[in-house]
């Protein structure tokens, strides 16, 4: 006898053919085991391979299913945002394709949650696959970010997690473009907690990350959440204005004591280069948040469906 409440499970797919039926296989298994009805809501973003086809397959094996069909790739963000507001449960799973997160922790976050417990999300012990040095750097950005915003964002956190309905009401209510997820997730509060696992490495296929994609993450993480490098700029302009007033007066009294000398040339280069990066730098700040004020000021949607594909209906 199945429980009456409905648990949503979303799963973003972009080009993840390889990886499909062994997610579908473990997914299945996976939530049998709980005592809930179950809806798996699959967003294809615009994926280039035989994704969609084999999703729409495995609908009709399975009427749990349901395909939402983006537009276009709009991106995980954008993707998991068109779960979220599609999804019908007491509680929402969101979940990566390619096994790195495996689905059997969502036996234990349904309890937890049914524990008292708004938001429960996954915290990876280990991060198998993985290199030192993107290791390194998470490390590192979360040591920044949590330095500088208001709102702690958990580290060895990542998208998996399990909402209850009111969690994922007050997150669907956040319509912000540049969608910072793990910095949103934070954001909304409730009574959150984490439970631990270690990360194996991709089933199969290709992350689509690589250290471009991370830093223009990075940056956008950063100046979606704080203000404070804007404040940057003027502790570094009053600290340079600070020593080059202090630079002055000892050429003054140099030149009192010795008299004038043609002299200081690589002083004077010094100097011009240093300011001019400290003011491209500043310019470059004041871009990043402008740059959030351009793309926040057209309020365009944030991402379009092309055909929802249900088993009972193809509409
Ligand atoms: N994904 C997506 N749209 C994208 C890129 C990725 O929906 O533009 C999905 C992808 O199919 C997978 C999840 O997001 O289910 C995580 O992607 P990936 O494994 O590449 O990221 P990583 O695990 O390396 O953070
Ligand atoms: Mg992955």
């Amino acid at each position: 006898m199945k429980h009456s409440e409905l648990l949503s499970i979303i799963i973003p797919f972009h080009n993840e053919q390889e990886v499909i039926s062994e997610c579908q296989q473990r997914l299945s298994a996976a939530v049998n085991a709980i005592d809930m009805q179950v809806e798996i809501l699959y967003v294809n973003d615009g994926s280039k391979d035989e994704t969609l086809t084999i999703l729409l397959d495995l609908m009709q094996q399975d009427k749990r299913i349901k395909v939402i069909d983006l537009s276009r790739n709009f991106g995980k963000e954008a993707a998991m945002t068109a779960g979220l507001d599609q999804a019908q449960g007491d509680a929402v799973v969101i979940i990566d394709a390619d096994l790195q997160d495996p689905p059997e922790l969502i036996a234990e976050m349904v309890s937890t949650w049914r524990s008292g417990f708004d938001v429960v999300y996954a915290k990876r012990t280990q991060r198998k696959g993985e290199s030192f040095v993107k290791k390194a750097t998470a490390r590192l950005f979360y040591k920044l970010i949590n330095k500088i915003s208001d709102h702690e964002i958990p580290e060895n956190v990542g998208d998996f997690r399990l909402m209850s309905r009111q969690a994922v009401d007050a997150l669907n209510q956040v319509r912000e473009r540049k969608r910072f997820m793990k910095g949103l997730f934070a954001w909304i509060g409730f009574s959150q907690t984490a439970i631990e696992y270690s990360r194996d490495p991709r089933l199969a296929g290709e992350t689509s990350w690589n250290y471009r994609k991370l830093t223009k993450f990075a940056i956008e993480g950063i100046s979606s959440f704080t203000q404070e490098p804007l404040r940057l700029a003027t502790y570094m302009g009053f600290i340079t204005a600070l020593g080059a007033f202090g630079l002055g007066m000892y050429f003054i009294i140099k030149t009192l004591i010795f008299g004038e000398l043609i002299q200081g040339f690589p002083t004077l280069i010094t100097v011009i280069l240093f300011f001019s990066g400290v003011q491209l730098l500043s310019i470059g700040i004041l871009g990043e948040y402008i740059g959030h004020m351009f793309i926040e000021s057209k309020q365009r949607p944030l991402y379009f469906i092309k055909k929802t594909y249900s088993a009972k209906s193809d509409d």
